[in-house]
């Protein structure tokens, strides 16, 4: 009976989110199947958890569009996010709710769900809240070096204060509806751990590409915004931004067992 109000409820959040244009059609697909999973198979609170994430950093993205407006480019996706991205963000998490099934006893799934999920929403909060600042970032391997605004890898005291926030917003509710308090700080340090993780790969073995039309670095390809096809220039051609995303929440989720 429960997966059938997760149905319900995941198919009337994954339309609203499309008719915001905040899901493309595959990214709406997406959402309800991973939405029905983690409300039928979790409960309320797991679908607490997944909505605080969805809201916050689907909101996060259209908020402050004047300021972030030729920034967009440089990201590989718009705010329309896609069945990559869904997954990406959410696979795990996912694969977490699941897992409860199997094991209702343990508080281990639980975890696990709340450290991806604090991870991916300190990625996103870092990200669309780090583009705000008026200083320049640093790039995580070389903390002496000035990177332009947006630069895969680039990390800055205010973006990483977003993403710890970010974290943050998962793991209180995570450790209100545990009835444990050391879960604040674990899954918040998680979350954080993983979106540094994220940046890392960025500068290092994320898929970066080029556009010769506008000489700019871009994770976009085959095309770019422009229209323009990129060419790669560094990183592993498979590890694209999805990926990265996925390896952000795994990251997360590592760290948290490994403090448990
Ligand atoms: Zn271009």
């Amino acid at each position: 009976m429960q997966i059938l109000y997760g149905l319900v409820l995941a198919i009337i959040v994954a339309y609203l989110a499309y008719r915001a244009h905040s899901l493309a059609k595959s990214g709406a697909l997406a959402a309800a199947l991973v939405g029905t999973i983690i409300f039928g198979m979790g409960g309320w609170q797991w679908a607490i958890l997944l909505l605080l994430f969805f809201i916050t950093s689907s909101g996060l993205s259209r908020a402050f569009k004047k300021r972030k407006q030729g920034l967009n480019e440089k990201f590989s996706k718009g705010n329309e996010r896609d069945a990559g991205q869904v997954f990406g963000n959410g696979g795990l998490a996912t694969l977490f709710a699941a897992l409860h099934t199997v094991y209702p006893e343990s508080i281990l799934p639980w975890i696990g769900f709340a450290a991806a999920l604090a991870a991916v929403n300190a990625d996103t909060w870092g990200t669309e809240l780090g583009v705000l600042n008026s200083t320049s970032p640093r790039m995580i391997t070389d903390l002496k070096k000035r990177v332009e605004t947006g630069t895969s890898g680039g990390i800055s005291l205010w973006g990483t204060c977003a993403s710890l926030l970010g974290a943050a917003i998962i793991a209180l509710p995570a450790a209100l509806f545990a009835n444990n308090w050391y879960l604040f700080p674990l899954v918040t340090c998680a979350g954080l751990a993983g979106s540094l993780f994220d940046s890392l790969l960025g500068a290092t073995v994320q898929a970066m590409y080029y556009c010769p039309t506008d000489q700019k670095e871009t994770e976009k390809h085959p095309l770019h915004t422009c229209g323009t096809e990129t060419i790669h220039i560094r990183g592993w051609k498979w590890l694209n931004n999805d990926w990265v995303n996925f390896a952000c929440g795994a990251f997360g989720v590592v760290i948290a067992l490994l403090f448990i």
